[in-house]
């Protein structure tokens, strides 16, 4: 049993708690910092559908949820800048977000170890292109770690913070989070309870019920901000290959022509593999490569998100891209839908057979069906318009053999009313990463964890 007083619990190990304890650890070395997570350890992280392709329903996905958090089996693609991956810049001020980015990416150089990892600068002529024909390349430098190197670098991370202090505790998923007299009871799943003067909430996207809980139990305002929901696109690689061999990877915005609403084209992987993700029993598609080349395979894949913003009355609009998930999950026997568009197009249901002479194969086993009866009109048609708008660009993405995989959504969206710039939610008890509303990458959520963990730093003086 942990001991069970600390200055600073921070609930979840993804980039964003990790940075936050790092920081702290190096303001302050003797502080008592925990960091408690509901998944696993890194190292056992072990997703069970590696072996056999079919999600296996695991209680705690272990893609998703663990120390390394969300990102632990990412492509490790670290934004050097705030033109996407959330807005920290709008948040902090363009200069004071590029300093926070800047100073994760230190620490990625220093704990990196194994190899320089390579920068994309961002590319003219593309973007060019782009322009003329209705699209909006977002680029900036990024920096391309690899599913392996990445894992590494966090590993060695998540070492430096423990030799230096930290108590790591995992299988602790966090249930409520109570003041006391000087501080706060955090209660959690496994019986346990901790004691903190300061919370740092770190749960990304996967702790989405637990931060709306928590907002409700303390009257934290929540706003309901915009979610994506699309598919996941496969190709062969070759298509994509111009745009991901000069900027490794395009981030594309189309405004539809019949609902002038926003599609994004991102999180792009060449050579990649689709991936399944259980977010809580609801089994969604997403998407992953390995940096060496004999893990690489002949396609590549990439989201297609439309965005949506509700408004008033309505405010669940996590509930509502769940339980567009979970349709494609009941038509789907539990799992992703895969969809030739070509099928798509003619309004016809993609059966085994039709998959089996596809020139695409599916690097997922997914489950041969009609995403056209999941997602809703206004949903289908952004994403049909968007694939056919970048097919000008990058010709062969419109072919009736492109996959489909139905559904991917982004649940980033309640996004509580902060008390103040540090991000507190209450007194003492702040919040960032994904599971803030303000990030949705790797760098930004780092970047956020160093900001709050230096407001905090100060805070203690
Ligand atoms: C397959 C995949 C590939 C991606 N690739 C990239 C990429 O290449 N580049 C990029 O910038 N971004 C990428 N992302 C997004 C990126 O991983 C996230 O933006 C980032 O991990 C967010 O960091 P975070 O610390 O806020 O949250 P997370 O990384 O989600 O970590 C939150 C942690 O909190 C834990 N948790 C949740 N609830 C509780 C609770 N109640 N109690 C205790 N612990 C809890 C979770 O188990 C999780 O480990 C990818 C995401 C996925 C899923």
């Amino acid at each position: 049993m942990p001991e069970n007083r600390y200055d600073i619990v921070i609930i979840g190990g993804g980039i964003g708690g990790l940075m936050s304890a790092y920081r702290l650890q190096k303001r302050d070395p003797g502080l008592k910092i925990a960091i408690t997570e509901a998944g696993n350890v890194l190292e056992k992280r072990v997703c069970p559908a590696g072996k056999n392709s079919t999600c296996a329903h695991c209680k705690i996905c272990n893609i998703t949820n663990g120390f390394a958090g969300a990102g632990a089996f990412s492509d490790g693609k670290f934004n050097l800048g705030t033109a996407y991956g959330g807005t920290l810049g709008e948040e902090l001020g363009e200069d004071v977000a590029n300093k926070y980015i800047n100073e994760v990416d230190n620490i990625l150089n220093e704990y990196c170890t194994s190899g320089i990892p390579q920068v994309y600068k961002s590319n003219d002529e593309l973007r060019l292109k782009c322009i003329q024909n209705n699209l909006r390349l977002l680029d900036m430098n990024v920096k391309h770690l690899g599913t392996d190197n990445n894992f590494l670098t966090m590993q060695n991370i998540i070492r430096a913070i423990s030799e230096a202090g930290a108590v790591l505790l995992h299988f602790y998923e966090c249930t409520g989070v109570e003041r006391t007299g000087s501080g706060y009871r955090l209660s959690y799943a496994n019986g346990e309870t901790l004691e903190a003067k300061k919370v740092i909430i770190a749960t990304g996207r996967s702790g989405a019920n637990f931060v709306a809980g928590f907002c409700r139990q303390h009257g934290v305002k929540m706003r309901s901000n915009h979610i994506d929901i699309g598919v996941r696109v496969e190709m062969k690689d070759i298509i994509w290959r111009e745009f991901s061999e000069k900027i490794y990877e395009p981030k594309i915005l189309y405004k539809t022509k019949t609902f002038e609403d926003r599609c994004r084209m991102f999180c792009f992987n060449q050579g990649g593999l689709v991936s399944a993700e259980n977010n809580h029993g609801i089994i969604t598609a997403n998407g992953h490569a390995f940096a060496q080349a004999d893990k690489k395979t002949d396609n590549c894949n990439f989201a297609i998100l439309s965005s949506i913003r509700f408004t008033e009355p309505f405010n669940q609009p996590t509930e509502y891209a769940e339980n567009i998930s979970r349709l494609a999950n009941m038509i789907g026997n539990g799992n992703v839908l895969v969809q030739r568009f070509g099928d798509l197009i003619r309004g016809r249901r993609t059966n085994e057979h039709r998959l089996q002479q596809n020139t695409v194969i599916p690097t997922l086993k997914a489950t041969a069906g009609d995403i056209s009866l999941v997602l809703p009109h206004r949903i289908l048609t952004n994403i049909i318009e968007t694939i056919y708008a970048l097919d000008k660009v990058a010709p062969g993405t419109a072919n009736d053999d492109t996959l489909l995989y139905g559904c991917e959504s982004k649940y980033y969206s309640i996004r509580p009313e902060f008390m103040n710039n540090k991000f507190e939610l209450i007194d003492g008890v702040y919040i960032i990463g994904d599971g803030s509303g303000i990030c949705r990458g790797l760098s930004q959520s780092g970047a956020m964890g160093i900001y709050v963990a230096d407001q905090i730093a100060e805070c203690l003086k």
